[in-house]
């Protein structure tokens, strides 16, 4: 199978790179030499980029904490507990005991309807992006 030009998912900077494919698993990354973005580099994360795809330590469903041991639970699940802590969260400590991490892989318009949500919606201004952590 010849090799998979993408876009790297690891930050905003959009760096073009293609995935080395070998019997259905995808088995190594290198830069795209023509990218406009990229032009022939990637960072340290690019070049790993492949590593998660078939980790067997990769996150592919929602896991809540009961009787001390992290167990699936469908999406469904998952939110009404988040939301139900959070609202719990805020009726018992107030606002300011709610904190909100944004992330680099998600798009700039994804991160600012989190902190629309996180200042709207959850009524506090702590929210900070994993880019100063
Ligand atoms: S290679 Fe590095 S700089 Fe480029 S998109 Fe991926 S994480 Fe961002």
């Amino acid at each position: 199978m010849p090799d998979i030009m993408t876009i790297c998912n690891y930050c905003g900077c959009g760096c073009g790179v293609y995935l080395r494919v070998e019997q259905n698993r995808v088995v190594g990354s290198y830069p795209s030499k023509n990218h406009p973005i990229s032009r022939g580099n990637l960072c340290s994360k690019g070049w790993h980029l492949h590593e998660f795809i078939h980790s067997a330590e990769r996150l592919t469903e929602p896991l809540l904490r009961k009787d001390g041991e992290l167990r699936p639970v469908s999406w469904d699940e998952a939110l009404d507990y988040t939301a139900s802590a959070l609202t719990e969260t805020k009726e018992k400590f107030g606002t300011n005991a709610i904190g909100v991490l944004a992330s680099a892989k998600c798009t700039n318009e994804e991160n600012y309807l989190l902190q629309k949500l996180t200042r709207i919606g959850l009524g506090t201004n702590n929210i900070d992006h994993c880019a100063r952590l």
